[in-house]
């Protein structure tokens, strides 16, 4: 039986900081990480074609506002040379026009009907309500039918399969529709005086609102995974423990510890981890993942720069299958010799199933290459648990699971992604130090 301090379920990011903030506090403790994959990394992981790599998606970390953890996850010695960048270039397509300047949706572009959309906008009750009963609603009482009609259903059917109505209030800002533009740098200045229309509409450019930030990318050009296998390294080094292709079936109370069982075999641990949004094997969860659709990764190099200096973008296009496309060789210094990497999400439609050549002819349709035989695919990978769908209600379900379930299991710490309200990964790696922090006092006074 394997016999452990503190134990870890998930080696996503998450669990990989919880792992790295006991260890550094706290070296005596034995920390294991147990991961039903078989490897490290989650959904930060990279692939790799012909010395090519690629990412499983877009990921680039941000440096957070606590420099402790900041120097556990990017070491000073071995991050010196990363890529640092105080801003993302993020734009988007959309009404058939690439928008260089932000990372939302510019209702101005759609000029035939633009008009009819900022005249219900002006309309619009200016009072915002604690909360909505679904997206349908919330859209026609903040921005009116036409937007509603134009932008958020046709977009969240490409991205979720679901109707308006079935959608949580909330369920656009997962998909980069958090605020929509609606006029001029002025146009907006003005109307966000209103604090009803501040919360729903955008600056035209993200330079209007500079955040103070720093995001951090390898610079060795294997991507992603690189600050993957620097972490797990850094585990190992200093007595860290990972056990793969292991999934927890039950867990039980005997004599002050916690009897983990799993596929293969029992483990015994003073302290559960919990870094994973299911609750299989736990009092009062249920095998259940919040639902998810899967995404398709489509990898693609080129002699020729595409024709843009983002470091990636939003397809805001109904009609088209991609969804958010990188640009690697604009996040890292580009070497001449090299080509130009670019990956594809294609938020995956059983009825509408997206080809190589499809998505080559959606990146030339959108003005970054010239011709579908500049684009060369390297490959694809799927990821089953992909974008979340926030459907209507689930906030109080899976709080209410949530819940339950830290109520039958009050010695477990929840972190990260096992809470129900955090996602992004910033909020992810912010929430698993603090909580795992809290940790520290009782491990100190256990090897006193
Ligand atoms: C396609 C996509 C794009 C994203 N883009 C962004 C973005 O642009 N910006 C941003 O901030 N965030 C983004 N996110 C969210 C970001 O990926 C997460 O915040 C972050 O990866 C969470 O890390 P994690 O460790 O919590 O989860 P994960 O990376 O999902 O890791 C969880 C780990 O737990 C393991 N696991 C799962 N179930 C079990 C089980 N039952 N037993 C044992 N192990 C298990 C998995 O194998 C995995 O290794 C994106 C997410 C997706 C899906």
């Amino acid at each position: 039986m394997h016999e452990t301090d503190y134990l870890i379920v998930g080696a996503g990011i998450s669990g990989l900081t919880a792992a790295l903030t006991l260890l550094n506090k706290c070296p005596q403790a034995k920390v294991t990480i147990l991961d039903s994959a078989s490897e490290a990394g989650g959904l930060l992981r990279s692939v790799s074609y012909d010395d090519k790599s690629f990412d499983f998606g877009t990921h680039i970390p941000e440096m957070s506002s606590d420099s402790e953890l900041n120097s556990l996850l990017f070491p000073a010695d071995k991050c010196a040379d990363w890529h640092r960048l105080t801003a993302l270039k993020t734009g988007n397509y959309f009404a058939g026009k690439m928008n260089e300047q932000s990372q939302f949706l510019n209702v101005t572009y759609a000029t035939d009907w633009f008009n009819k959309a900022l005249y219900e906008l002006l309309q619009t009750s200016a009072e915002s309500q604690p909360s909505y009963p679904n997206l349908d609603v919330f859209s026609r009482l903040r921005y009116g039918q036409c937007v509603t009609e134009k932008v958020f259903s046709p977009l969240m059917t490409k991205f979720t399969g679901m109707a308006l109505n079935e959608l949580s209030s909330k369920a656009a800002a997962y998909y980069g529709m958090a605020r929509l533009i609606y006029g001029d740098a002025r146009c907006a200045a003005n109307l966000k005086k209103i604090a009803a229309f501040d919360e729903v509409l955008a600056y035209p450019s993200d330079t209007q609102k500079p955040r103070q930030a720093t995001w951090i990318y390898p610079s060795d050009g294997k991507g992603i995974g690189s600050w993957i296998t620097l972490l797990t390294d850094n585990i190992r080094q200093l007595g860290g423990h990972f056990i793969f292709n292991c999934k927890i079936e039950a867990v039980s109370h005997q004599q002050g510890n916690l009897v983990i069982q799993t596929q293969a075999g029992q483990l015994t641990a003073r302290q559960l981890i919990w870094t994973i949004p299911a609750y299989s094997g736990l009092q009062g969860g249920h095998q259940q993942r919040p639902a998810s659709r899967a995404v398709a990764i489509y990898h693609f190099h080129s002699k020729t720069k595409p024709a843009t200096s983002q470091h990636y973008l939003y397809c805001y296009d109904a009609a088209m299958h991609s969804y958010r496309i990188t640009f690697y060789d604009n996040i890292q210094q580009h070497d001449s010799a090299a080509c130009y990497r670019c990956s594809v999400e294609v938020i995956e439609n059983d009825e509408r199933i997206a080809t190589v050549d499809d998505i080559k002819a959606e990146l030339v349709t959108m003005g970054l290459f010239n011709h579908v035989d500049e684009i060369i695919h390297a490959g694809s990978i799927s990821l089953p648990f992909g974008f979340p769908i926030l459907k209507a209600g689930d906030e109080q379900s899976r709080a209410e699971i949530f819940a339950k379930v830290k109520h039958h299991n009050p010695e477990i710490l929840f972190c990260g992604r096992g809470k129900p309200q955090v996602f992004f990964m910033t909020d992810v790696l912010l929430d698993t130090y603090q909580e795992t922090l809290t940790l520290i006092p009782a491990v100190e006074c256990h090897h006193d």
